[in-house]
């Protein structure tokens, strides 16, 4: 079992932070007597905090300007606004969704075709929110006599239960969902490349990493022994474990039996990247790296230079320092503050301050090593680069005080590119982290998307089966389901779909006097076919251009 210590809420210095307000009045009150040697104590108490005022607002508008770049850059319309069944006919006719599909189809080693599609469609059926939660009768009940889910999921051919049960099976053991995510990056880089002449920071600029728990089909306990342990968890779970999260005084916030999925998202196109399942107790950091070797497989110019996280992410200072060297990423994460207490300016969170009693201002940084130094060396992203010259300047904002330089290879999680204190300039770096911690609730959304598709559910809503494999490629599908639907709207391509599809009669309710609905068979293939070339190509301008 892996017992993980969280506090509740961020870090916070009791009355440290009214204490640093009344240094920076107590500077502003000098320098108004400077100015003006005749002034009352009261106009010199009103201009100093006029001052102080302007200070804030300069700041607030600073972080305003920040968050204007990070705006989400894809349209999508709100859920219930949509019909579930016309997207899914609509993803599963998408070129990158079709091509995974055909993968899937494929017997390993004999490259022949199997008539895998009733487990396919079976698979999408679970992971694309048709029912409250991921559960195979449903689905399968479900499809009996709908016309509309029919055509949406092509049609696959009835099978017993059971066999279907034994078939999905064996094509999730068969294959990596890597295929999955290798798909999902496909429509990303769609996605990215209709966006590429927006404002603020390009599409992938900025990722976000977490993790959630994904309970496994067992008891939500401990087991007491190896042995039970085993008979809890059976064969087809390997990687299970039970983990919880305790507060400092040991009461239990959280607990899992099973999993967790942890996933990169992006905060701009608000669709996630890659994602894995991972034994509950498995450490997010080592995760995370995992999780940015499938990035740059699959994407070896993906452009990331932050990552924004939890305070978890902090608590390392080994893993920040690999984000700056290895991955030439800057890490954007609020502060864990254990590793760091016996460091220079820990107390102000890294950022010096001189004699002045005043945060310095951030004067300069180099020798990071950049994508742009990665790239001009010929490195690739995971390969280290050397981290020794890299650093951060400060001076004194009243030019009396010796410079201070800071060095990431002394504490990367202190000592960071974007400092975690309003400096003495005009602190626009500062307002970059201000501004993409605000805007982290972003992937708690992506988490929340999943388990509005079911996915990730708690005790009764569940995926019921303790097969790792299924439950794996059922959250890879779902994550892909959120990144195609996200492309099916974004490129306006939603409304042709409702437009086939009502014209294939497959929108309207049964009647008494017309009880069977949908389209011959001709009607349905040329409706396929239709809706295929609807989709066939969804990265032109001109759609955004025409749909804005
Ligand atoms: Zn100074």
């Amino acid at each position: 079992m892996t017992t993980f210590v969280r506090e509740a809420g961020p870090r916070r210095n009791p009355g440290s932070r009214d204490h640093r307000v009344e240094l920076v009045l107590e500077d502003l009150r000098i320098r108004a007597r400077i100015a003006d040697e005749n002034a009352s104590d009261t106009e010199i108490e009103k201009i100093a905090r006029a001052d102080l005022a302007a200070l804030g607002e300069k700041k607030s508008e600073q972080v305003g300007q920040e968050i204007e770049r990070l705006t989400v850059l894809t349209r999508l319309p709100k859920r219930r606004d949509t019909l579930r069944a016309v997207e899914m006919a609509g993803m599963l006719r998408l070129p990158q969704i079709i091509e995974l599909n055909e993968q899937l189809q494929l017997r390993p080693g004999s490259g022949r075709k199997a008539d895998r599609w009733p487990a396919i469609a079976m698979l999408w059926a679970l992971a694309g929110g048709l029912h409250e939660r991921p559960c195979i009768s449903t689905a399968h009940e479900a499809m009996l006599g709908d016309p509309l889910l029919g055509f949406a999921l092509g049609y696959p051919r009835q099978r017993p239960l059971s066999s279907l049960y034994e078939l999905i099976g064996s094509m999730c053991a068969y294959h990596d969902p890597w295929l999955a995510m290798s798909a999902n990056i496909a429509i990303a880089k769609t996605l990215a490349a209709r966006h590429a002449s927006a404002g603020g920071y390009p599409m992938g600029k900025v990722l976000m990493v977490d993790g959630t728990f994904v309970q496994g089909h067992f008891q939500q306990r401990m087991a007491r022994s190896e042995r039970e342990r085993e008979l809890m968890y059976s064969d087809a779970a390997p990687n299970a474990a039970f983990a919880r999260y305790t507060n400092a005084k040991g009461d239990t916030l959280v607990k899992c039996s099973g999993y967790k999925w942890v996933s990169l998202i992006d905060p701009r196109a608000m669709i996630p990247l890659v994602g894995r399942l991972v034994p509950a107790s498995a450490d997010e950091r080592g995760a995370c790296t995992l999780l940015l070797e499938d990035l740059f497989e699959l994407w070896p110019d993906h452009p990331v230079e932050y990552l924004v996280g939890d305070s978890y992410f902090d608590h390392s200072k080994r893993f920040n320092r690999s984000l700056e060297s290895c991955w030439s990423i800057h890490p954007v994460f609020p502060s864990h503050g254990a590793s760091k207490s016996d460091s220079p300016y820990a107390d102000t969170d890294g950022v010096p301050h001189c004699d002045c009693k005043l945060p310095m201002s951030r004067h300069s940084h180099d020798g990071f090593p950049t994508l742009a130094a990665r790239q001009r060396e010929g490195l690739r992203r995971g390969e280290p680069m050397d981290l020794e010259e890299a650093r951060v300047r400060y001076d004194c904002p009243n030019g009396l005080h010796k410079s201070v330089t800071v060095r990431p290879r002394e504490n990367a999680c202190l000592y960071t590119l974007l400092p975690r204190e309003a400096t003495s300039d005009n602190g626009t770096f500062h307002a970059m982290r201000v501004a993409m911690l605000l805007k982290r609730n972003r992937i708690e959304s992506f988490f929340a998307s999943l388990k509005h598709l079911g996915l990730g559910g708690k005790d009764q809503q569940r995926f019921r089966s303790k097969a790792e494999d299924t439950l794996e490629w059922i959250l890879a599908i779902g994550c892909l389901s959120i990144t195609a639907r996200t492309l099916l709207h974004d490129s306006g391509r939603y409304p042709g779909a409702v437009q086939i599809l009502d014209d294939l009669g497959l929108l309207r309710v049964a009647t008494p006097d017309a009880p069977a609905i949908g389209p011959t068979p001709d009607r349905a293939l040329r409706g396929d076919q239709m809706l295929r070339d609807l989709l066939a190509a969804q990265g032109d301008h001109d759609d955004l251009a025409r749909a804005a």
